[in-house]
């Protein structure tokens, strides 16, 4: 938990969101300014920067991410359609919070490149 961080905020109850999905390690909840007609933000209980922060240790969580990921999108209704994973990391890669987070899209067609 970090004092500052509004996902751990988000993830310990503090600020109240809707979880579409959670464990013991992860929350998922609908992004306030959804790009697609389905955008959750899923994020470990645990606060990390972003993916490069992360070590050794924190190989079972990514893990148990990665494949709980598909099964958020098969409840949310977009496993068969397909769906987009996008993980910003740093300052050119998008990122505008400094917790670790997965955006899972779908519901439409997404373009690439992305811009
Ligand atoms: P990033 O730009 O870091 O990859 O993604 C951060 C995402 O968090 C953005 O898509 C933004 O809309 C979303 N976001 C920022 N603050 C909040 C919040 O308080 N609640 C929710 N649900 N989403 C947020
Ligand atoms: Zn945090």
């Amino acid at each position: 938990m970090s004092d500052d961080c509004i996902f751990c905020k988000i993830a310990s109850g503090a600020i109240p969101a809707k979880f579409v999905y959670e464990d013991e390690f992860l929350v998922a909840f609908p992004d306030i300014n959804p790009m697609a007609p389905v955008h959750v933000l899923v994020i470990p209980r645990k606060h990390l920067d972003s993916v490069a922060a992360a070590g050794p240790s924190d190989s079972a969580l990514l893990g148990h991410a990665l494949l709980t990921l598909p099964k958020i999108a098969a409840k949310l209704g977009i496993a068969e359609s397909g769906f987009r994973v996008v993980m910003n990391t740093g300052k050119d890669g998008g990122q505008s919070v400094g917790h670790l987070h997965w955006h899972l899209l779908g519901g439409r067609f997404m373009e690439w490149p992305p811009g």
